[in-house]
């Protein structure tokens, strides 16, 4: 049981809530996955470092938490439709490998990226190759209860047998149809615009490498049916929180909550979640634009990943951000004296625990109010302005870190001392102290010391640690 209190924007109710999870021993958190075709974009990835502030402010509350996360590997067409090539076999041709193949590469970059970003790794990850047993049964009740049908093949959900399919988004129906990209051809054998595929038998792109056996014939899933399997598979019918961005709510979430409702016969998830767009300047910044800002332009352009988190911090995740190097470039400078400030301050002082605990119950208040990240990014300042020994404002610190996650205590290693550097240094102190030069030998020491790497002078010779 959470012993703070949480407040958290629910876009089912469209109102900031007191979070109050279904069973009080374990919030159920499910976050809807990358589709692993290419690399991830930071947009996509801004989405990720809310999510990651939202767990580590939930556990940081005192809340036990189970994360479980999907790997979309199979069933994710060009378009949000139920029409069109999917992006993964159209990824593989391209690049002339294996589905599976592809798949494993860039889940494999993706974690290389958000761990970069300090992003912890959810309790459970499930590729949706994995869970097709799963899909499988839900969509057999489905059929017998009367809420899919099949037409020309394939097995689609009727919408129109529910009293509120539209329960998630603030847009009329009209709305979200003419919504629909022009690009996109409507299959005719729906009964109602919004139903959606379950279960592919039949496409007009015969080339679908991976397919499975099923009642319904041999096919592979639709893409909204995954999350609902692997949330149910492993969190159960209680789901309390379910994250993913803006543009995830129409059609993936609301087809999410059809199904499993639908699946289950009661409420499913308490908690609707969602983080807002990155914006370039000229708009969306979204792949089928031609944008694919990686962590990697980051680090070509000698940006840290984590002032790319500074920066989306320094905003609200419910607001929309406008990206720009500029603005990166000023964030990061920002981030850096921050770092630099906040990992300098002393450590061998007594620490003053009432004021330490006084400042942890301001953060608490601050983020657990629906994730205000820059008030809390205020409240690092504040700290270091306070009437206090340096060891008890980095200690409070520290502690914010757990959330903020922004290596704040951390040493910052300068980008030109690399190993082959330091091994260069070690060997011309070598020298100086064979030239019994002691005074140039001291100066290399202190000059590395002062970039955080601290060297050890052992029988077996120098060694080095990074502080
Ligand atoms: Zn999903």
């Amino acid at each position: 049981m959470g012993d703070e209190d949480m407040k958290i924007y629910n876009t089912l109710s469209k109102q900031v809530e007191e979070f109050i999870p279904w069973n009080s021993k374990e919030v159920k958190m499910y976050t809807c996955g990358p589709t692993v075709y290419s690399y991830a974009h930071i947009g996509n990835l801004r989405t990720y470092i809310m999510e990651d502030i939202l767990e580590k402010t939930l556990r940081f509350l005192g809340y036990n938490v189970k994360r479980v996360m999907n790997i979309t590997d199979v069933g994710h067409l060009s378009s949000d439709a139920d029409t069109g090539e999917d992006k993964m076999v159209k990824s593989a041709k391209e690049a002339h490998k294996s589905v599976l193949d592809i798949a494993k590469f860039y889940t494999e970059a993706f974690f290389r990226d958000t761990k970069k970003l300090n992003i912890k790794r959810p309790d459970v990850v499930s590729p949706a190759t994995d869970n097709i047993e799963e899909y499988i049964k839900i969509i057999s009740k489905l059929l017998d209860t009367g809420y899919a049908y099949q037409a020309n093949g394939n097995i689609y959900f009727d919408t129109s047998k529910l009293k509120d399919y539209y329960k998630l988004t603030n847009m009329k129906a009209e709305d979200l149809i003419s919504g629909v990209r022009d690009t996109v051809e409507e299959d005719v054998n729906k009964r109602n615009k919004t139903d959606f595929v379950l279960w592919f038998t039949k496409s007009k792109f015969d080339n679908q490498d991976l397919k499975w056996d099923s009642p319904f014939g041999v096919g592979y899933p639709g893409w909204h049916i995954e999350c609902s399997g692997i949330s149910l598979k492993y969190l159960g019918e209680y789901l309390d929180i379910h994250c993913g961005g803006v543009d995830n709510i129409f059609p993936h979430h609301t087809n999410e909550i059809a199904q499993s409702e639908a699946y289950i016969g009661h409420d499913w998830c308490k908690y609707w979640v969602h983080g807002e767009h990155l914006n370039s300047a000229d708009g969306k910044m979204s792949k089928s634009k031609g944008h694919t800002l990686t962590i990697s332009t980051l680090e070509e352009k000698n940006i840290d990943p984590l002032a790319y988190r500074f920066m989306v911090l320094q905003s609200h995740y419910r607001s929309q951000l406008t990206f720009s190097f500029e603005a990166l470039e000023l964030a990061s400078n920002t981030y850096k004296k921050l770092r630099k400030k906040v990992s300098s301050l002393r450590e061998d002082e007594e620490i003053n625990n009432s004021l330490k605990e006084e400042y942890i119950a301001k953060f608490k208040e601050i983020i657990g109010d629906d994730l205000n990240t820059a008030n809390a990014l205020t409240l690092v300042y504040d700290v270091l302005k306070l009437d206090v020994n340096e060891t008890t404002q980095k200690e409070i610190i520290r502690e914010f870190d757990k959330v903020l996650s922004l290596d704040l205590t951390k040493k910052i290693i300068e980008k030109d001392v690399d190993e082959e550097y330091i091994k260069e240094m070690i060997a011309k102190r070598n020298e100086a102290k064979l030239n019994k030069d002691y005074g140039l030998a001291d100066k290399i020491r202190d000059e590395l010391l002062a970039k955080g790497i601290k060297l050890n002078d052992t029988r077996d010779g120098t060694t080095y640690e990074v502080l």
